[in-house]
């Protein structure tokens, strides 16, 4: 068959990332809608909340108090669910009753001292001192020799289970690979002993030809719909140049990569006109203190929506039983996103406004 057959025809794309198979219907993409709405979700108003935890100058848990921060803040979560003390332990009854002890730290990165704001909405100069952070944080916990991987993910919006609107993100370094990591770890490295190349490079330069999934690129970064996206406005983000962590980009491509962040969600938030929520991340190698040239730097957006504000992809039933399914095809979901304004609708409406009062101000 030819690819222009595959189209309108239900089949199976790779992963090959995680060697998974994705299930694809397209046809189905029509079909009436009579599950659950949610609720769209809303911009905070407010660029001070008092009662909010993240907030500088604010009380947290336990006596703890913020400073009064001015950029980007970071402190250990005072709820962690990894902990740096843990005596080392292992539990087994026949093979299949496994435990092991597992020490972690857990942090937490305020964006900005400003409640209201979030990452489409921050100046690239602002996003820059958030990627600044990042890399920081990565040197510092990977330089502790029981890390082995270092994990920033960023929850957006109640559908994703943020708790607080105040833009944050969450850093969790661990002792062990976690098991998505660990999977694309054996893909990466056993495509570089195959083919003697990266697979991540070899796959954007097939994205680069095509270009019928790019979402928007930079001198340094691509964000594009990946071919076997699960849900529906799903992005990945790759470094043009082979790199595998934060402590690996240049400072253009520090500037790059807040430049693609920012355009990239300001695409989501015009899409449906709403604070799109997604949980997002950045994979970076081992960081087990030795090389790994296999490892490509790269980011993974995961937004639950699926065609309105409202109404949001579950991955239930045939998903959890059997694996990974979508409806719109991820070119046409690419197609929407690339042409989406990268002006923030929000920005946009006041924009409008001031030039409609000019307007009316000229015609008298
Ligand atoms: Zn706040
Ligand atoms: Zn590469
Ligand atoms: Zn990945």
């Amino acid at each position: 068959m030819n690819w222009n057959e595959f189209r309108e025809t239900p089949h199976r794309r790779w992963n090959p990332l995680l060697r998974e198979w994705v299930l694809v219907s397209p046809q189905r993409s029509q079909r009436p809608w009579l599950g659950q709405v949610a609720k769209p979700a809303a911009f905070p108003q407010i660029e001070y909340d008092p009662e909010c935890y993240l907030c500088a100058g604010n009380a947290r848990s336990r006596g703890l108090r913020n400073p009064a921060y001015k950029t980007t803040f970071v402190f250990d979560n005072d709820f962690a669910a990894l902990l740096p003390d843990v005596p080392e332990g292992k539990f087994e009854k026949d093979g299949l009753i496994v435990a092991r002890t597992e020490r972690g730290i857990c942090r937490v990165v305020c964006f900005s001292p400003r409640h209201d704001l979030t990452i489409p909405r921050m100046r690239p100069e602002e996003i820059r001192a958030v990627i600044d952070t990042w890399t920081d944080q990565y040197r510092e916990l990977s330089a502790l020799p029981w890390v082995r991987h270092v994990e920033i993910f960023e929850n957006r919006g109640a559908l994703m289970g943020a708790s607080n609107p105040h833009p944050h993100c969450q850093i969790w370094a661990n002792e062990e690979l976690p098991n998505l990591p660990a999977r694309e770890q054996t893909a990466m490295s056993e495509y570089r002993q195959a083919h003697d190349t990266c697979l991540l490079c070899a796959y954007l330069r097939l994205e680069l030809e095509s270009g019928e999934r790019i979402v928007c690129e930079n001198e340094g970064f691509v964000a594009l719909a990946p071919y076997w996206a699960g849900w529906p406005f799903e992005t990945l983000v790759l470094s043009r140049r082979h790199f595998s962590s934060f402590a690996g980009l240049n400072e253009r491509e520090k500037n790059d990569l807040a430049d693609i962040l920012r355009r990239l969600t300001i695409r989501y938030d015009n899409l449906f006109e709403t604070a799109f929520p997604y949980s997002m991340g950045f994979h970076q190698q081992p960081t087990d203190q030795s090389e790994h040239p296999e490892w490509h730097f790269h980011a993974h957006y995961f937004p639950p929506l699926l065609r309105s504000a409202t109404v949001q992809k579950f991955m239930v039933g045939y998903e959890l039983l059997a694996g990974p399914q979508r409806d719109i095809t991820v070119e046409s979901a690419a197609a929407r996103l690339r042409n989406m304004p990268e002006t923030h609708y929000l920005d946009r409406i006041v924009g409008d406004f001031e030039a409609s009062a000019k307007g009316d101000v000229n015609k008298k």
